[in-house]
């Protein structure tokens, strides 16, 4: 599903220049869950915004189903971010003027999904994460655990094939952050490809293999 080849991400300023990644290739099954860890600084975002076609790398390749990103137009990569992958931030990202309901409806919205196709879809979603109760709350009136999942159920209700998490436990408590957990190890066992950033341990117990990045590059791997 995923498969980089000496990837590099350089950010220029006038002064400095960093290398944020520096040959980091990598390849995610489909169906895998991949934790990706490493101190601060190393890169791991950045990689993560590379594979989630949000940002582009300086020189390397990088290969989604199949085909170097680079070839995909545009509209391909917009139809990828939209309808493929997945995301759940550490920060949530919901729209706090838009209600629980609104804001998981919003992709399919753009997806330009029937009226009535986009309804069952955010009903069964809301019904997965266990937030139907709370459709018509704002973003505000919810604790982080459920703003997450309300963020995981946007992430999910258009069917992704690939999940991109960073961070996802990073502002919850222990309790909250277990719950958030075991809904994306739900998502993996029903298919679904994940690929995470974490600080934490715990979290990257519930992935397959682990990638360790430092300074950018891949130090390690290991299978959990
Ligand atoms: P991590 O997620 O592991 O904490 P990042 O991927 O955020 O690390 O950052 C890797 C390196 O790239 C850091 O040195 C960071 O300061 C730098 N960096 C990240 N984004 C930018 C940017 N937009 N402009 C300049 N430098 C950046």
């Amino acid at each position: 599903m995923i498969k980089t080849i000496n990837l590099q991400k350089i950010f220029k300023t006038e002064e400095v220049e960093t290398w944020a990644l520096n040959n980091v290739s990598i390849e995610v099954k489909q169906g895998e869950f991949v934790a990706i860890m490493g101190p601060s600084g190393c890169g791991k975002s950045t990689l993560l915004n590379i594979l989630g076609l949000l940002d582009n790398p300086t020189g390397g390749e990088y290969y989604l189903n199949g085909m170097e990103v680079s070839k995909y137009t545009e509209s391909q990569r917009t139809n990828l971010r939209k309808g493929v992958i997945g995301f759940v931030f550490q920060s949530f990202n919901l729209i706090d003027e838009l209600n629980v309901y609104e804001n998981i409806e919003l992709p399919l919205l753009y997806m330009g999904i029937s009226a009535s196709e986009r309804k069952k879809r955010v009903e069964t979603a809301m019904e997965r994460m266990a937030i139907t109760h709370r459709s018509k709350h704002f973003p505000q009136q919810l604790s982080g655990g459920q703003q997450q999942r309300v963020a995981i159920a946007r992430a999910v209700v258009a069917n992704p094939k690939l999940i991109l998490a960073d961070e996802p436990t990073g502002n919850l408590d222990s309790k909250n952050g277990k719950e958030v957990m075991g809904l994306l190890s739900e998502l993996n066992r029903e298919g679904t490809t994940i690929v995470m950033v974490t600080h934490s341990q715990h979290d990257a117990g519930y992935a397959d293999r682990v990638i360790n990045l430092f300074d950018g590059q891949v130090v390690t791997e290991v299978s959990m």
